[in-house]
């Protein structure tokens, strides 16, 4: 790596550039880094602690290709094939192919995995799946900064704090980044022979939950949505921010789910009557989709017969609900003990309080089987969901990233095109008091739109509405006055989140059917088996373009 300093900044200059230092961001470097490549992750937070995975993750998926049930490269190809998500056997084959290495990573850095007595690991069934995938992790908390520790040692460049603002081509090829320090405001351009997007596929602050607080929600709340608005604006193509919506049920008030746990190890949801419902949303009842328990405690609550909703956990074996409330539960987030006792929870002596989430929304970007984006040189790296499935897209597309960064030539950025970034950047610190806002006067009515218009219950004419309203709020970008440097980070995440639910809105629009993503149309509320595919778009031309289940020209 070569730092060159600029009137205007820094200049780097990288072979391989990671942008995100989540599970993906480290999957790609320790790939890519492993392979003898000239690494640099670039990312908000810092390594040890940014991402999803920063603050704890009780639960990894992995198929092991042993001979229990469903427990084959097939059995796990032919399981994602089945969605309408677009996936190929090529991109899937990548993920399983993953899967093991970075098991043994993590082994090695010394997550410890559940075994049973004869040492075979522990294993339990969720989501619908038909095999039993996912492994049980107890020191879930200090996995992101075992993982830091061996990528710092690794010689893998990181450049933390530093919020990428925006990416560019040069011809067809990917060529870096612009982005800022959030801490000293310093501008730096990032020059590279490949990139590896890795910005977290899940844009939250969207919509919100009980708590209307948007920062405490289930997924890292400092994702707006950059993996997706960043690269469409360069002619990347995005699909699946349509159906790829998400949410979960939360412990009433507190952010983080632990959901997983709370299902395979059989806790039973009841609504406000003390019925256990999810038998008429989902066969495997709350072990089914995780959509299914959404839509069916939605539904529900439409109907009046909650809130409240209650996880039962009563019929537990004492052992089992220790081990759920002391080991899972605190893994995925350290503040589960405080948020326990304030409420004084005993999974054995009453039900736990749950709520639906905030809706999140999310996708894909659409890549080849070797996870590239029609930016030639750009991969993806988050288009395989859980941690394993972003550990494990890292792990691959930091390959490819890697290995055609020999032939590659070094990425080429305008210096005009930098210096108006900068500006760009900057801009919110010159506003003037007078007439100004906050970040979060300008966000809010983003989630007020949204919540209103566009959450689990919905139709077209809201959404065309919607569409203005957002419309009439950008309105007001040029009067956001950033005070401080934090304040300018957040006014530059409150505007890729109002592109973010802009980019979801317009192909919902697409989208005349229910049944694929989280929401319910009333006017078109079946399934049209026509749609069974993924929605792709694209900009060209400053237009946006659709394609059903390939890239539009
Ligand atoms: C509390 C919690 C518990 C969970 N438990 C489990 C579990 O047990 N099992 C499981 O499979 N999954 C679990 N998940 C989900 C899993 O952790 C995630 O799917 C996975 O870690 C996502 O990793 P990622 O790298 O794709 O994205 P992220 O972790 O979101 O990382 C994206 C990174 O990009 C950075 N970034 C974003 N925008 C910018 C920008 N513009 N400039 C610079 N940097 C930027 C972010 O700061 C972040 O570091 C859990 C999630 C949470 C939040």
């Amino acid at each position: 790596m070569q730092v060159t300093e600029k009137t205007w900044g820094k200049l780097i200059e990288v072979d391989v550039l990671i942008m995100g230092t989540g599970a993906a961001g480290m999957g790609a470097a320790l790939r890519a880094a492993g392979l003898g490549a000239d690494v640099l992750m670039a990312g908000k937070g810092r390594l040890e602690s940014s991402g999803c995975l920063g603050g704890g993750n009780d639960h990894y998926m992995c198929v092991l290709n042993t001979d229990a049930p469903f427990d084959t490269r097939q059995d796990f190809i032919e399981f994602y094939l089945k969605s309408t998500l677009g996936y190929t056997p090529g991109m899937l084959g990548e993920w399983f192919d993953a899967l093991e290495p970075c098991l043994r990573i993590l082994e090695e850095v010394g997550t410890e995995f559940r075994k049973n007595p004869d040492g075979s690991y522990y294993r339990s069934v969720g989501f619908g799946q038909p095999g039993a995938w996912w492994l049980h992790i107890a020191n879930g908390q200090s996995i992101k900064r075992a993982l830091a520790k061996k990528i710092r040692k690794a010689g893998v460049s990181v450049l933390d704090h530093f919020q990428i603002t925006r990416l560019y081509r040069d011809g067809d090829r990917f060529s870096g980044c612009v982005g800022f320090n959030v801490l000293t405001g310093e501008v730096s351009a990032i020059r590279c022979r490949t990139g590896v997007m890795a910005l977290g596929f899940q844009a939250v602050r969207a919509t919100n939950n009980s708590t209307h607080n948007p920062y405490n929600v289930w997924f890292s709340p400092y994702n707006t949505g950059s993996y997706f608005v960043l690269p469409f604006d360069i002619g990347a193509a995005v699909m699946n921010v349509d159906i790829y919506n998400r949410a979960t049920l939360l412990p009433k008030g507190w952010g983080a789910p632990g959901m997983n746990g709370i299902n395979n190890m059989g806790g039973h949801e009841l609504n406000a009557l003390g019925e256990r419902f999810m038998g008429k949303y989902d066969p495997m009842m709350e072990n089914g989709k995780r959509r299914n328990q959404v839509a069916g405690t939605v539904q529900e609550q439409v109907e009046g017969n909650g809130p409240p909703f209650y996880m039962d956990m009563r019929h537990f074996k004492p052992e089992d609900a220790d081990y759920l409330q002391n080991v899972l539960m605190p893994a995925d987030k350290a503040t589960y003990g405080d948020y326990r006792q304030a409420r004084g929870i005993d999974f054995k002596k009453a039900p736990l309080e749950v709520e639906v989430s905030e809706l999140s929304l999310a996708g894909f970007l659409h890549t080849d089987d070797r996870l590239e984006t029609p930016v030639r040189g750009l991969y993806a790296a988050c288009n395989f969901n859980t941690f394993s499935g972003s550990m494990s897209g890292g792990y691959a597309s930091g390959r490819y990233a890697a290995e055609t960064a020999h032939e590659a030539p070094m990425g080429q950025l305008d210096e005009a095109d930098i210096l108006a970034e900068k500006a760009r950047i900057l801009g919110p610190m010159q506003v003037g008091a007078q007439g100004a806002m906050s970040y979060d006067e300008f966000e809010e009515p983003i989630r007020q739109v949204m919540d209103y218009y566009a959450k689990f219950r919905r139709n077209m004419p809201g959404m065309e509405l919607a569409l203005d309203k957002l419309a009439l709020i950008e309105t007001y970008e040029n009067r956001v006055r950033a005070e401080n440097l934090h304040d300018l980070m957040r006014t530059h995440e409150a505007f890729e989140l109002l592109q973010m639910c802009r980019l979801h809105l317009l192909a919902c629009l697409q989208r005349r059917e229910t049944g694929r993503g989280m929401y319910h149309l009333a006017d078109y509320p079946a399934l049209d088996p026509k749609l069974g595919k993924a929605l792709v778009m694209r900009k060209v031309d400053n237009e946006v373009r659709y394609g059903w289940g390939v890239l539009p020209d």
